[in-house]
């Protein structure tokens, strides 16, 4: 018996130890939006003439940065991008990088996507963290699988992996928000949000779509044009997938 310790911290115990999706984290994938003939969202500026910021070069930047800040914090870590260049990839091709990634027994994955945002009002802005919806029904078991993913899932009821999932969804997207606000106590936080996105639905793994900022907002898009600000929102996105690590497996949160 563990004494000192209430029945829902017992619960919450065993939860962890069983859901497949909070097992030590093995293998990050980090997707950057976008790419190729994809520009994703993008501002022209009238005094410079034909030059533009285009969301698809600023995500895969910060996405570099945060690759290389885990690779230096945690050597071990399996780190994937799923473009490491300006490269067309469709949504399900990014899913199924998440999907078909084996991150080993008794390790899990976490799924990283890394968007700016536009909109019609220009005073829209701020960071956003997308989950997807709870009431989405993710098939784990489809006819094609490999053999580690059902091992895997055997043991769980669709509905419970699903509950599973969301759940480890909103603890990923708190982590990676808790991070974001450390580092810009200032910024208008729109908060964690469902949302029915293709690449959040398909991966089957804990998985998060951070929106940066609007780029139809000029102080958020001048915020993108600086390297000081996209390594420091590089910085945030790292602590927030170190929270996420097995705090044992290696020096925690390191300059
Ligand atoms: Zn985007």
């Amino acid at each position: 018996m563990l004494l000192g310790i209430s029945g829902a911290l017992c619960a919450q115990v065993k939860e962890f130890k069983e859901s497949p999706f909070l097992y030590p984290v093995s293998t990050v994938i980090l997707d950057a939006g976008h790419g190729g003939h994809d520009p994703g969202a993008l501002i022209r500026f009238s005094d410079y003439a034909g030059e533009e910021l285009l969301e698809k070069e600023i995500v895969l930047d910060i996405t570099k940065q945060v690759a290389q800040l885990l690779r230096q914090w945690y050597p071990d870590l399996q780190v994937i991008l799923t473009r490491n260049s300006d490269d067309f990839l469709s949504l399900q091709q990014r899913a199924d990088i998440a999907a078909r990634t084996n991150p080993g027994v008794g390790a899990s994955s976490i799924f990283i996507s890394i968007h700016a945002n536009s909109s019609n009002a220009s005073d829209a802005s701020g960071v956003e963290f997308l989950v997807k919806r709870a009431d989405k029904r993710v098939r784990f078991l489809v006819h094609d699988v490999d053999t580690w993913t059902i091992m895997r899932y055997a043991n769980h009821t669709v509905d419970e992996l699903n509950q599973l999932l969301n759940r480890a969804n909103i603890l990923l997207a708190s982590q990676l928000e808790q991070r974001f606000l450390e580092q810009f106590p200032t910024v208008r936080n729109r908060g964690i949000k469902e949302q029915d996105i293709w690449v959040l639905n398909a991966g089957k793994v804990p998985s998060v779509l951070i929106e940066i900022g609007f780029l139809s907002n000029p102080e958020d898009a001048q915020n993108m044009q600086n390297p000081d600000w996209r390594s420091q929102v590089a910085h945030a996105i790292a602590r927030g997938i170190a929270d996420s690590l097995n705090p044992g497996s290696s020096a925690f949160f390191p300059e």
